[in-house]
């Protein structure tokens, strides 16, 4: 027979789970790229056989350099989420890679973890990085990548009331840290193949830099970059984010 206390420490035990349960929901739901609990955002459109490239975390006077040659060797256009605060630091570099053709987007100023920032700072996260972008590059930013794909609905709400249309993916790997090009080759070409199998376009994620420091080591994933466009360029085609705009999923 169970005592009170033994009782009460059954009620706290569910308590807990279902703390728990609804903790696992909001993180689903303010973590995972294919929510769409907390609102909508851009992710790929059905249209199986193209990818669109995008880079997070630069720019990165050490990496994206050569990301651009790779990317000017096949002749394919991509999209850039630059942080803020290093885009203002390297103009030079931000021009050069809008100057290329590619889109530029807007990854925040510092890459905090927006769902767990106040409004009137993702607000001036977002509002800084697009001017400055704007002011670097001269023409419009239009997508907006949260860091961490972290969000809640004053996220996607503020993005939107800045112009901003709100960025997700749905291929990615830890490129971030792992260290073997051949591996994140692998991993993506498997995502690739699932989700092009399945009837829906690629809105690929690899990371040109990391949000603690400029000019971060990026090898292994310039690298992957460098294969997966050999691969992809002759099989598939490869978009801007701004080709999908009206064909949203
Ligand atoms: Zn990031």
């Amino acid at each position: 027979m169970l005592s009170p206390v033994t009782t009460g420490i059954c009620a706290a035990g569910g308590c807990a789970v279902a703390a728990g349960l609804a903790a696992a929901g909001w993180a689903y739901a303010s973590r995972h790229p294919a929510s769409r609990l907390f609102g909508d955002a851009l992710t790929a459109p059905r249209r199986p056989g193209e990818i669109a490239f995008t880079f997070d975390d630069g720019p990165n006077p050490a990496w994206t350099p050569h990301l651009l040659d790779a990317l000017a060797a096949h002749n394919v256009h991509a999209t850039f989420f630059l942080i803020g605060r290093f885009a203002q630091a390297e103009p030079g570099l931000v021009r050069r890679i809008a100057a290329a053709g590619h889109l530029v987007g807007n990854h925040s100023w510092s890459h905090p973890d927006l769902s767990r920032t106040a409004a009137r700072d993702i607000r001036e996260e977002l509002r800084r990085t697009r001017d400055a972008l704007e002011q670097i590059t001269g023409a419009p930013v239009r997508f907006f990548r949260p860091p961490y794909g972290a969000r809640r609905p004053a996220v996607l709400r503020i993005a939107r009331e800045l112009g901003l249309e709100p960025v997700l993916w749905n291929a990615m790997t830890n490129d971030w840290s792992e260290p073997s090009a051949e591996r994140i080759v692998q991993t993506l070409s498997r995502r690739i193949g699932k989700l092009t199998e399945d009837g829906h376009a690629v809105n690929l994620v690899l990371h040109d830099g990391n949000h603690r420091d400029l000019g971060w080591n990026r090898q292994p994933s310039v690298t992957a970059a460098g294969r997966l466009l050999a691969q992809y360029a002759r099989t598939h085609r490869l978009v801007r984010l701004d080709a999908w705009v009206e064909e949203r999923k």
